[in-house]
């Protein structure tokens, strides 16, 4: 993976014919839809349905965006929110921001998939199959970059939107935990970011997400620009999914750090901060800190909202 970071550089001797600018642009925005849209938004939380077929389609064609299958992302993507900022976060910008970045993933720690975190999917077959040859689509989607831009088309088309649809999506993990506004006073440290949801058709807004996880929209007021929203209600209006869930207005009140609410989440935060500073010199203090930071987030957990919707999907 690190070495396939370098392979649009070869553009250098290919050069960037206008064919292969096409084909970047077009894998670029259709793949984080299909991120976002779908392995986000449908796997990990099910915030809205389609089909059986739909589903297995929509699935195999997210597999080409060479993040793993769907059954993998989602859930290891359930255990960021279950988990957010503690040490059972596969990412969070707690251990290091390069580790929630891309050090996780590259780790190796978090190759396997445990099926029964995600077993409202992994009860279909079709799904198993396709998370297992997560491997299929990509190199389909690079025969087919090869044979219609030539190397240029490969190189730069193919490889440099797969990169950048790679950071662009880990920016969410790390970017989105550390820079921009927070509105509500949810547990972990997630800020709304414009330049990450322009980047990435609308997860910037994730101290949104976080706050309400179980809604198809992440932008939540008119302005916080969601194209993956746009896009999902255009699929609504061609029948090809339906029930997307929305944010109701009790749901966008709640909790408002402007109405007076606990910065849980920044708290916690400092505590743990403050902790790991006070430990060399005031380990009885660091201690008093830690569990308080601790006393937080429990208090945190029994106020959150489910990460994924009750009722089976599909
Ligand atoms: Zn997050
Ligand atoms: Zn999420």
């Amino acid at each position: 993976m690190v070495l396939l970071q370098f392979v649009p550089l070869l553009a250098i001797f290919t050069g960037i014919t206008t064919r292969a600018i096409v084909i970047f642009v077009v894998l670029y925005f259709s793949r984080v839809f299909l991120i976002t849209g779908v392995y986000h938004r449908y796997f990990a939380h099910r915030t809205y349905r389609m089909g059986r077929a739909t589903q297995a389609v929509a699935a195999f064609a997210a597999t080409s965006c060479a993040q793993r299958g769907p059954l993998w992302w989602a859930s290891h993507h359930r255990d960021h929110h279950r988990y957010t900022d503690t040490d059972r976060d596969p990412h969070s910008p707690q251990q290091g921001f390069w580790w929630s970045h891309m050090g996780w993933i590259l780790s190796g720690r978090f190759g396997d998939v445990d099926l029964a975190k995600i077993d409202d999917f992994a009860k279909f077959p079709e799904l198993r199959w396709i998370n297992k040859r997560d491997w299929i689509a990509p190199w389909l989607l690079g025969i087919a970059s090869f044979l219609i831009g030539g190397w240029s088309g490969l190189v730069f088309g193919f490889f440099g939107s797969t990169v950048l649809l790679w950071h662009a999506t880990f920016s969410v993990n790390s970017f989105a935990h550390v820079f921009g506004t927070r509105r509500y006073a949810t547990s972990d440290t997630s800020r709304n970011n414009p330049v990450i949801a322009a980047l990435t058709l609308g997860e910037g807004w994730h101290n949104n997400h976080h706050h309400y996880p179980a809604c198809a929209r992440q932008g939540f007021r008119w302005y916080e620009i969601d194209v993956t929203y746009y896009v999902l209600r255009l699929g609504a209006l061609l029948h090809l999914v339906h029930d997307l869930r929305e944010p109701t207005p009790a749901v966008k009140q709640r909790r408002r750090l402007r109405d007076g609410y606990l910065d849980l989440g920044m708290y916690r935060y400092g505590l743990a901060k403050a902790a790991a500073i006070a430990e060399s010199t005031e380990p009885d203090l660091a201690a008093a800190m830690e569990q308080a930071a601790e006393e937080a987030a429990r208090v945190a957990a029994s106020e959150r909202i489910p990460v994924a919707q009750a009722s089976p999907a599909a």
